[in-house]
């Protein structure tokens, strides 16, 4: 019998591990704009140490060395094929789609490697620096400098009344308090006009903020969540399948509901848990079993794998030694946190868990 055709589309955390892991069991195909796998959490070290960079960005190739890899993102599907915006079609037997978040980024490594490199310029050469948004993406970057540069003034405007309103309130009090003793200005409850910046006299630029305040700084970083990437899909056979959100609906199997061969993993899915890297992982692992028992079938009603959605747990790291993390039955800052996390940022144990030197 052929080789199943596996279509994987999005080369995230969730796609490389399934990609890696199927590589050898199936036909697959993987859909990714980009050539390669970024470790999306540690970009922020990167900023101010662009040669981290080096590590976090894994060139597809790298890790999927057998199957076919379609450098384009995919625009539409139906019940057998994917059209790439490139105008690719690829057939498939079975689908996982696993493109979490849409943001738009460089082609090649060495394309977002030159990224870094400009970001980390940007700091450098900024004595004031204002961050829009106080999500883990604002709070992580403005750690990262405040430690790395503690003589920059740093500002924080977060439109919310806490910082990191996705997890518990116990965190987002320690992370501010920290944040304040770091000299770092937190401004919530407010937005910036980013269209409406004045350029001063002295060089650097005012922002005006929606209550009304003025912030100088030199330059600034946009740090607010990136959309669902579902978009491309409203069109399509799973138009139904979308929740409120734009997160597709998923059984215990990780199936698209109430389809037989279209799967969802990662950020993506409607699961009611946080959206972590770790159980987008550990979909993506199941979700390669899952196929391999449908792949080979022996006729008899398969026994798929479940998956249940995990308890809350997250850390935010501050910096190279501290962190934040909120566990099931507890919410601590400071040095534990921060072993677990912040030296290393997961970046030697994702690589090695793609096959690779940490
Ligand atoms: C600041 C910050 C810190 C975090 N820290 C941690 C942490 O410590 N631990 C942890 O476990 N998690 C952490 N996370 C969460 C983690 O990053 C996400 O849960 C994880 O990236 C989700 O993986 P994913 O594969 O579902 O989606 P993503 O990683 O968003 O990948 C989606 C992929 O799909 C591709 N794509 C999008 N649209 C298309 C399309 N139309 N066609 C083809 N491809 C497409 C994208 O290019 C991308 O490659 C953190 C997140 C942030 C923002």
């Amino acid at each position: 019998m052929a080789e199943r055709k596996v279509v994987i589309v999005g080369g995230g955390v969730a796609g490389a591990i399934l990609a890696y892991t199927l590589q050898h069991q199936a036909s697959v195909t993987l859909i990714d704009p980009k050539e390669y796998f970024e470790i999306p959490w540690a970009g922020l070290r990167a900023l101010v140490e662009p040669s981290f960079a080096e590590r976090i960005l894994i060139n597809h190739r790298d890790y999927f060395k057998k199957g076919e890899l379609v450098v384009s993102s995919a625009a539409s599907i139906s019940e057998t094929e994917v059209v790439t915006q490139d105008g690719t079609h690829v057939a498939y037997d079975y689908l996982v789609i696993a493109t979490g978040h849409s943001e738009p980024l460089p082609k090649t490594r060495a394309q977002r490697l030159d990224q870094y490199k400009a970001g980390n310029e940007k700091i450098k050469s900024s004595n004031s620096i204002l961050i829009v948004g106080g999500g883990p993406t604002g709070v992580e970057l403005a750690a990262e400098i405040a430690v790395d540069f503690p003589e920059k003034k740093v500002t924080i405007v977060h439109k919310g009344s806490r910082l990191l309103e996705y997890i518990g309130t116990k965190a987002s009090r320690k992370t501010l308090k920290w944040l304040k003793s770091k000299k770092v200005d937190v401004k919530l409850e407010q937005s910036v006009e980013l269209d409406n910046v004045n350029n001063s006299a002295e060089g650097n630029k005012t922002y005006q903020t929606s209550g009304g305040e003025t912030i100088e700084a030199d330059s600034h970083f946009e740090c607010i969540g990136k959309p669902v990437g579902s978009a491309w899909l409203r069109e399509t056979i799973l138009k139904d399948d979308l929740d409120d959100e734009g997160r597709i609906k998923v059984d215990e199997h990780l199936r698209v509901k109430g389809k037989t061969n279209i799967f969802a993993i990662g950020d993506i899915t409607d699961i009611k848990e946080i959206k972590q890297g770790m159980f987008a992982s550990a979909q993506g692992v199941l979700v390669a079993k899952n196929l391999k028992v449908l792949i080979e079938g022996s006729g008899k009603e398969p026994k798929l794998g479940t998956y249940k959605a995990q308890a809350p747990m997250s850390i935010v790291s501050l910096g190279r030694k501290h962190g934040v993390a909120q566990f099931p039955f507890m919410t601590i800052l400071g040095r534990f946190p921060g072993m677990i996390k912040s030296g290393d940022l997961f970046v030697g144990k994702k690589r090695k868990e793609l096959g690779l030197a940490p």
